[in-house]
């Protein structure tokens, strides 16, 4: 099987459940590039209490310490979040961080800063990365470029199932409505825009299931 295995696609269109499945299935690194974004994002609000100065979530972008590492507990996490020596796992997924994460993820400097290290990482190879611009931008070499896509619907009935097995309040509407903003701004920002790259791999994934999608991407890259 190809050594780096690179999968875009936009937000809860099955990129970390498939990704997590296949790693798993290769015995390689499953790393999630969104939640480097999402612990700036927490960073920012915390610290700054807003993202709006984007020379300040740049520097801090710089200079946080952002680990991701194996998950500790089965609780549903796919991996442990450190920010700064905290373990922020679950507080990057609060609605705010959801609510601004787009617009810092939009900010050049903050991109150079996470696109380094995510390189770094997705060079060692044996590795599944997942994000918006791991085939065109972090690893465009990429052995296998794989881009995941779904109806925003079907994406929002996923995201709305989840929350609510977590024991979540929450509103279909609202999440239709956060996916359809975040999409608009992922796909039309300036710097690393998300797209289709020429050479990927292109699913479909409304109507399947996380098993027949995982089946579908092996067969084609092995
Ligand atoms: O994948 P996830 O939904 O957790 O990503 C959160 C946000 O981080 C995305 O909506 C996008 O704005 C940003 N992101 C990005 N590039 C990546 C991964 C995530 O811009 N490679």
């Amino acid at each position: 099987p190809p050594l780096t295995i690179a999968i875009d696609g936009p937000a809860a269109s099955g990129k970390s459940t498939v990704g997590e499945r296949l790693a798993r299935a290769l015995g390689y690194l499953f790393f999630d590039t969104g939640v480097m974004y999402r612990a700036v994002t927490w960073a920012a609000l915390q610290r700054l209490g807003s993202v709006e100065d984007e020379a300040a979530v740049t520097r801090l972008a710089e200079t946080v310490q952002i680990d991701v590492r194996p998950p500790s507990h089965e609780d549903g996490r796919q991996a442990d979040v450190w920010l700064d020596g905290e373990d922020v796992t679950w507080a990057i997924r609060r609605p705010e961080v959801d609510r601004w994460v787009s617009q810092v993820a939009a900010y050049p400097g903050v991109r150079q800063a996470m696109t380094q290290q995510q390189r770094r990482i997705g060079l060692r190879g044996r590795v599944v990365m997942i994000g918006r611009d791991i085939t065109t931008v972090v690893l465009p070499e990429a052995e296998a470029k794989i881009y995941l896509d779904a109806s925003v619907e079907e994406r929002a009935r996923r995201r709305y199932l989840e929350r609510k097995a977590r024991g979540e309040a929450v509103s279909y509407e609202e999440i239709l409505e956060g996916l359809r903003q975040r999409d608009h701004l992922d796909s039309t920002r300036e710097v690393a825009p998300l797209r289709v790259a020429a050479d990927a791999i292109v699913i479909n994934t409304d109507g399947l299931n996380v098993d027949e999608v995982v089946q579908k991407i092996l067969a084609r890259i092995n």
